[in-house]
């Protein structure tokens, strides 16, 4: 994710922290410093600090119980809106994709147990009589932001835990693109249900119910093509007419075909048919700028985007995509030559295309 900075290493996996996540920490110092001074700015600070400690201890929960399936996780961001764990792969097998997703809410579990018994301990819950002057103690806050994290994540609707558990359980039953297309039904239920509920409760819902609708959207279309890919390869899918550009060539030659093409990428290949680089339209513009036309493309193309076999299966390819956000891959034959491009919008159109004849019942 852009905008994030890098904050500390947990069992090889990289904790970042989404800028706008220090703009909310300003506004919550801002606010509450006019409202109640410099302790109540460290007192809500703090509070909120100690919240993301519990959202990334519950995404911690999902990561160590995917490694458990030998899954890995390379990165977890905090965002203002909670805790992203970006697994290289979800489990294949519903009963271990039941783990992952319950470790998350366990973990907060585990937590409220803890505060639960650590507040029983030392002199109990306050009196409700005298709290309109004290306020609540931070435990007692803690303890309710956990209970209110495994409720929320309980809610049977993606992007929430609930969702992808009720696909895991339907996912035992049937295949599991119809299992998330059940889910995301009825998580867009839900999202309706909250919308009309915020327009006469709480706008908050309303916010969740957005949320929510475009959740379950994301979620379907990732699962289709999961679905319609099964056991496809990148060769049915890649592009095979595009123009390369011989490792001599200039910009001014790329810009051409830039423009007679309406290829935005362009492969650098060798003489022996190896590739070299890709030129992408952005890294083309930005060296015109800088350096002139007659610059040479092998000082401009990307060297750091990995290759794919033609023969690999598209699912694995995407994810490749997705990790390094290419906006092409080159597809090799056998002996490492330059065979196709494997392009977002191949993706697309291969989802398209599938899901069609998937509708037809004749998918393969
Ligand atoms: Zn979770």
């Amino acid at each position: 994710m852009r905008w994030s900075f890098r904050v500390a290493r947990i069992a090889g996996i990289e904790i970042k922290i989404h800028v706008t996540f220090f703009l909310l920490l300003a506004w919550i110092g801002f606010g509450y410093h006019r409202a109640g001074g410099m302790l109540a700015a460290i007192d809500g600070l703090l509070f909120v600090v100690l919240i993301f400690v519990c959202v990334l201890l519950h995404e911690l929960g999902h990561a160590l119980a995917a490694a458990r399936y030998g899954i890995k996780t390379p990165d977890i961001t905090l965002l203002p809106i909670g805790g992203v764990a970006r697994l290289e792969r979800m489990p294949e097998k519903p009963s271990e994709e039941i783990v992952v997703t319950i470790a998350g809410p366990a973990v907060n579990v585990v937590i409220a147990a803890v505060l639960w018994i650590g507040i029983g301990l030392t002199g109990g819950f306050p009196d409700p009589q005298a709290l309109h002057q004290t306020g609540l103690p931070m435990s007692v806050r803690l303890l309710a932001v956990n209970v209110w994290l495994v409720i929320f994540n309980a809610i049977p609707a993606f992007p929430m835990d609930g969702g992808r558990l009720l696909r895991a359980l339907l996912a035992m039953r049937m295949n599991y693109a119809r299992a998330t297309q059940i889910a995301a039904s009825i998580g867009q239920g839900i999202a309706f249900l909250f919308f009309i509920l915020g327009l006469w409760w709480n706008p908050m819902l309303i916010l969740i119910a957005v949320f929510v609708y475009f959740g379950a959207n994301s979620e379907a279309v990732f699962a289709q093509m999961r679905s319609v890919s099964r056991d496809l390869r990148v060769s049915a899918a890649m592009v095979t007419q595009f123009q390369s550009l011989p490792e001599d060539a200039t910009l001014n030659e790329a810009v051409e075909a830039l423009l007679r093409t309406s290829q935005h990428e362009f492969p650098i290949t060798a003489s022996d048919g190896r590739v070299r680089g890709i030129l992408t339209r952005d890294d083309m513009i930005a060296a015109l700028r800088k350096s002139g036309a007659g610059t040479p493309v092998t000082e401009v193309m990307r060297t750091d985007i990995p290759s794919v076999h033609q023969s690999m299966l598209f699912e694995r390819a995407f994810a490749v995509m997705q990790q390094c956000r290419c906006p092409a891959l080159p597809v090799l034959d056998s002996v490492g030559h330059l065979v196709g491009l494997f392009t977002p919008e191949n993706v697309g159109e291969m989802i398209m295309v599938q899901s069609a004849l998937g509708a037809r019942g004749d998918r393969r």
